[in-house]
């Protein structure tokens, strides 16, 4: 037996790493699994390239919990390690400056994943154990199994034991404070979570499997007996699909592991991307589009990230674009820094590679199901335009690719892209400044009478709905030259697509003036703007309308953004017909009458807009019964 003292700079460094890691104890188990896995795929490696030339069988890592003896093993049949491996691996702590690193990145964000990338992974057993056994044998030949022994200060032991099978156990003793790891759940939990697709079988325990009896047993109806057997329990499936080449994986493939990613989802993703990279990085990975549902923030942090197949974290937010974060899936990639601080991150060469790498590949794939199967894509459009205007919002690169793809969806259900529709409404639809007007409804029972009128004068309307169209307008808007979208509802027919100079009005200056006041009197000041002006007869005589941009501006305030233009009031314009009959005809009547009148056509208005509630509403009904004989 030899004893001696770990190396470490500093005789403190044991605290250091239990502090330190304090939020985040259950990375033990992945640092141990790991080097268990890294131990079993070296010897497949020696194997393959004739340095060992014993048989390896099969390969795997077992995790054994004895609840008794309060003690977790870690149990591989890889490489194992000699006493001078030993010496050299665990006791010379061999890593620059650990001292400081630890120091400087104490409390830090992201700094747990320090541990496992400077060599400390072994050592964050001692976060959990008051005592470590590595209890180990050498693959190489002629190799002395031997035994250190450590409690956590220090100083080790070494001892030769007996040991028969290739292959290294960790012991763990855990403290009283950590027993919570004790419990199967727990650390069959923490397996599935880091473990779930490690190249090399994990093993815990067993699990109860239902078979048909072997003894051919029959219950009351004749059938045969299921029994439960216990077979092993294996963690992992060590080829994960985005291992693979995307050559051998069928849709079915794809669709299945999605399952094993989410198995508490049950809506099946729109679609894949099966990313690959080599170089200037390395990164594999499958990223699925959901459908995505109206609350958008809920759907975020899906994307796990896997270094070398073993799971790192599900907040992928610095490594790919926020837009980016609606998809699901993996992404795994050995060059992505784990180990520093988030804006260290966002400054990092590779990892803003990746994103508009990733960015890059998601609109390259659109384009592609685009111009592959157009009526496909036209058909997904409803669950995908929701993603590609946000990313239009927020990623130029990404805009710039998706305009040619982006689509309108008209009130008759046909789909162009805007160079195409801007072609098709060009001829009816341009005002006398050049632009081409595309008018849109965001509900086609609500803005029904709109629509209608619209319609009538061979003007055709799109469907637009959905949280973001306010903002992807605008950016349309000012993507492509003289386009400009208003919503049906926003002005009088003749104002919507302004043709020709002005009408000729057939209300005075004075016969408004005097009108203006008996609008004003039936109705609420704060919410309605009473206006005249000089329309068609073909118009209604009264129309209440809501700006565009006021609109826009209140949307864009509801979604969160466009802070500055402070608390909006809800402002609707009451604008009267100056050349409707009915209009005229008002001129002629006096007093009451007049304002009977007036109450009638505006209550009409209001309500054609569904903005006619409460007393007001009642009121009108009331008044119209009694018209009823
Ligand atoms: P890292 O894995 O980053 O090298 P660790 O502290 O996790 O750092 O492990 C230190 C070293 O100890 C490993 O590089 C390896 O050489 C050795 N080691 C740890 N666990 C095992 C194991 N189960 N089998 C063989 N060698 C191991
Ligand atoms: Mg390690």
């Amino acid at each position: 037996m030899k004893t001696g003292n770990i190396n470490v700079q500093t005789e403190n460094i044991f605290p250091i790493i239990k502090k330190f890691l304090y939020s985040d104890h259950e990375i033990f188990l992945r640092e141990l699994v790991s080097n268990a896995v890294d131990a079993s795929q070296k010897l497949k490696f020696f194997s393959s390239n004739g340095e060992f030339k014993g048989e390896t069988g099969d390969l795997q890592v077992e995790v054994i919990l004895d609840k008794k003896k309060k003690t977790i093993t870690i149990k591989d049949n890889g490489i194992g390690m000699t006493a001078d491996e030993i010496d050299k691996y665990i006791n010379q702590i061999a890593f620059s400056g650990a001292e400081e690193f630890v120091k400087k990145y104490e409390g830090k964000e992201g700094a747990e994943q320090i541990i496992g990338h400077f060599g400390l992974g072994f050592y964050s057993a001692f976060m959990v154990a008051d005592k470590v056994q590595i209890r180990t044998l050498s693959h190489t030949k002629g190799a002395k199994a031997v035994q250190w022994e450590s409690n956590g200060d220090p100083e080790y032991t070494l001892t030769d034991i007996d040991k028969s099978d290739r292959g290294t156990e960790i012991v763990l003793h855990i403290t009283k404070e950590s027993k919570e790891f004790l419990e199967k759940e727990r650390i069959e939990g923490i397996l599935s979570k880091y473990c779930k697709f490690l190249p090399v079988s994990i093993l815990f325990g067993t699990k109860a499997e239902y078979i048909d009896s072997p003894e051919g047993e029959k219950d009351e109806d004749g059938k045969v007996k299921r029994v439960s057997i216990d077979v092993p329990n294996y963690i992992n499936n060590t080829s994960p699909a985005w291992t693979k080449k995307p050559k051998d994986l069928k849709d079915e493939d794809y669709s299945s592991f999605y399952k094993e990613l989410y198995p508490m989802t049950f809506d099946q993703p729109l679609f894949h991307i099966h990313l690959n990279v080599d170089f200037p990085f390395n990164l594999t990975g499958i990223l699925y589009f959901p459908k995505i549902k109206e609350n958008v923030e809920i759907q975020k942090n899906k994307i796990n990230l896997y270094s070398n197949q073993v799971f790192i974290t599900d907040n992928v937010e610095e490594i790919v674009p926020e837009f980016l974060t609606l998809l699901h899936g993996v992404i795994d990639s050995p060059d992505i820094p784990l180990n520093v601080s988030r804006s260290y991150l966002q400054s990092d060469g590779n990892v803003k590679k990746i994103s508009s790498h990733i960015t890059k590949k998601v609109a390259d794939k659109l384009a592609g199901m685009f111009k592959k199967d157009r009526k496909d894509f036209e058909q997904k459009w409803n669950d995908l335009q929701i993603f590609v205007q946000y990313g239009m919002l927020s990623d130029e690169k990404f805009a710039g690719k998706s305009k040619d793809f982006s689509l309108l969806k008209n009130t008759d259900g046909d789909y162009f892209t805007i160079e195409e529709y801007k072609e098709k409404i060009k001829a009816l639809q341009t005002d006398k400044d050049e632009k081409v007007v595309c008018l849109y409804t965001s509900n086609e029972e609500e803005q029904y009478s709109f629509i209608k009128k619209a319609k009538d004068r061979g003007y055709d309307v799109l469907h637009l709905a959905g949280p973001l169209m306010s903002h992807w307008l605008q950016k349309l808007e000012s993507t492509f030259e003289n386009v400009t979208f208003t919503r049906v509802d926003s002005d009088s027919l003749d104002k919507l697509i302004k043709k020709s100079e002005d009408i000729p009005s057939k209300l005075s200056k004075e016969d408004e003036e005097k009108l203006k006041p008996v609008f004003e009197e039936t109705l609420n000041k704060e919410k309605f703007m009473v206006q005249f002006e000089s329309m068609s007869e073909d118009e209604a005589p009264i129309i209440v309308t809501q700006p565009e941009f006021m609109r826009r501006m209140m949307e864009q305030q509801r979604m969160g953004g466009g802070g500055m233009y402070g608390a909006f009031p809800e402002m609707h314009h009451v604008v009267v017909n100056a050349n409707h009959p009915k209009v005229g005809a008002l001129l002629e009547k006096k007093g009451d009458d007049q304002k009977v009148m007036v109450k009638q056509l505006t209550d009409l208005a209001l309500l054609g807009q569904g903005l006619l509630k409460g007393e007001a509403l009642n009121s009108f009904i009331e008044r119209n019964m009694e018209q009823i004989a």
